[in-house]
């Protein structure tokens, strides 16, 4: 067996986590919350990325291979590349290391040195190797890698636009709706998207929650008895050891009132190898869990993410797919529908499709709303139903999220509506009123039958 070539060296979770410069902003940082502890302390199995990965490179043309793996990788034995814990630990995080990869210019270096102290970088391996490094507009680097814009145009939007700091109940439980809650359990993400929303908390480096605040949560749900689903996100809660996820989820399990279960990753996507027997074993126990992932471009739906998705099915764990719509990665209706096609394929379900949020730093992915209007618009009808996901924006300040679609309206009369369908052909539909109290149904709904019924027609009963 051929041995890897991979030099370990210990370094920081987050490039934020060295200083940045007097002048960057991300020195006001908030203190970190009483209680919170670094990952190492927490990942009693594996205290993630502290190495760093250093490869041969050899030069093939892409066209060649599916993915980089054998470009980049070649030397990682398959018992490692398949390992989620070594993926974990050799994230590219620093620029230094991302041109062993991605050919940046000594210019595009230093800008992306300078957005890393703001927005760090975090991209497992497996994700890396989807990317095609010969091209600057890939859909899968564009999400990964980050971009001179995000500063550039960094004073655009809000850094919580969602406000869930206002709906924070106890530190890391967001309880908006009345019915639900999220539970955030960890900060840590495998790889650090950059259109995420919630980018404001990479600059705390990486914590997971103490005991005492996992406590202080779980306090929370068992006294409020509206709450019947607990959805437990990101940070990526699979991050955390299954042994220490099994803790949490139990103790849910052990609330009488909490129905459902829900889970937000990004694992079966970017290190489906997280999603091993023994997860989905302990998942098993719990159910109803659901598990809603976050594919956003077909390439992403790989065999390994087939396969992650298929383990968890087969546990009884349903999976659905919420993306983000993004500038140049998949907002066209051609891109959403062989997203959504590949996802039927492996079974997932296509949710949501976001509306990307107001986010600082994420200005230059976002699109008009009109573009996720007529990409509906070009899926519905020419697909199935089940193909076309809901698309939505989640409303600042707490508003929740608003379903968007076309109008497929044209005209509304009291008893008649003119429809126009997928195709631009125009229906008229007759439309069921409610009776009046007053009013027998066959009144109401049938004035033909008013007549044989021995009742005036409608607009005769004062002709005398
Ligand atoms: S996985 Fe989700 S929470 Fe984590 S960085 Fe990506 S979008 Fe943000």
């Amino acid at each position: 067996m051929k041995t890897a070539s991979v030099k370990l060296k210990r370094q920081p979770v987050y490039e934020s986590e060295k200083r940045c410069p007097e002048s960057c902003s991300n020195n006001d940082s908030e203190e970190e919350p009483p209680g919170r502890r670094s990952i190492s302390d927490d990942l009693e199995e594996e205290p993630p990325g502290r190495h760093s990965i250093c490869c041969v490179l050899t030069e093939e043309p892409p066209s060649k291979i599916a993915t980089t793996r054998y470009r980049f990788f070649r030397d990682i034995p398959d018992s490692l590349w398949n390992d989620w814990k070594w993926q974990f630990r050799n994230r590219i995080t620093r620029i230094e290391q991302l041109v062993q990869f991605i050919p940046l210019s000594i210019e595009d270096q230093a800008q992306l040195r300078l957005v890393t102290m703001r927005y760090p970088l975090s991209v497992t391996p497996y994700y890396l190797s989807l990317i095609n490094p010969d091209d600057p507009d890939d859909p899968i680097r564009k999400q990964a890698i980050p971009s001179p814009l995000e500063m550039i145009m960094g004073s655009m939007g809000l850094e919580d636009p969602l406000d869930e700091k206002r709906d924070t109940v106890v530190p890391g439980l967001v309880h908006r709706y009345p019915d639900r809650v999220l539970l955030v359990l960890t900060d840590i993400c495998p790889m650090l998207c950059r259109h995420c929303t919630r980018k404001r908390e990479w600059r705390n480096g990486g914590w997971v929650r103490s005991p005492a605040e996992v406590e202080a949560m779980l306090d929370y749900i068992s006294h409020h008895k509206s709450i019947r689903d607990v959805i437990i996100s990101g940070g990526d809660p699979l991050t955390l050891s299954t042994r220490h996820l099994e803790s949490v989820i139990s103790r849910i399990r052990k609330i009488k009132h909490v129905e459902i279960i829900r889970i937000g990753t990004r694992f079966p996507v970017v290190l489906p190898q997280r999603i091993d027997n023994e997860l989905c074993s302990m998942l098993a126990k719990y159910g109803p869990i659901w598990l809603n992932t976050h594919f956003n471009h077909v390439r992403e739906i790989t065999p390994e993410a087939a396969k992650a998705c298929d383990r968890l099915l087969r546990s009884g764990v349903p999976v659905n797919n919420q993306s983000v719509l993004l500038r140049g990665i998949n907002d066209s209706v051609e891109a959403q529908t062989k997203l959504c096609h590949g996802l039927l394929k492996i079974k997932v379900r296509p949710y949501y499709l976001f509306q990307c949020d107001e986010v600082q730093g994420t200005e230059h992915l976002r699109t008009p709303v009109e573009t996720g209007i007529k990409i509906i618009e070009g899926m519905r009808g020419h697909t199935s139903g089940l193909a076309t996901p809901t698309f939505v924006i989640d409303l600042p300040q707490s508003g929740g999220k608003v379903p968007l679609q076309p109008n497929y309206i044209l005209a509304q009369s009291e008893g008649e509506l003119v429809l126009r369908n997928y195709e631009e052909r125009v229906f008229h539909y007759r439309n069921p009123r409610t009776p009046a109290r007053t009013e027998s149904p066959v009144e109401a709904l049938c004035p033909a039958g008013r007549a044989t019924a021995g009742l005036p027609q409608e607009g005769t009963a004062n002709l005398g």
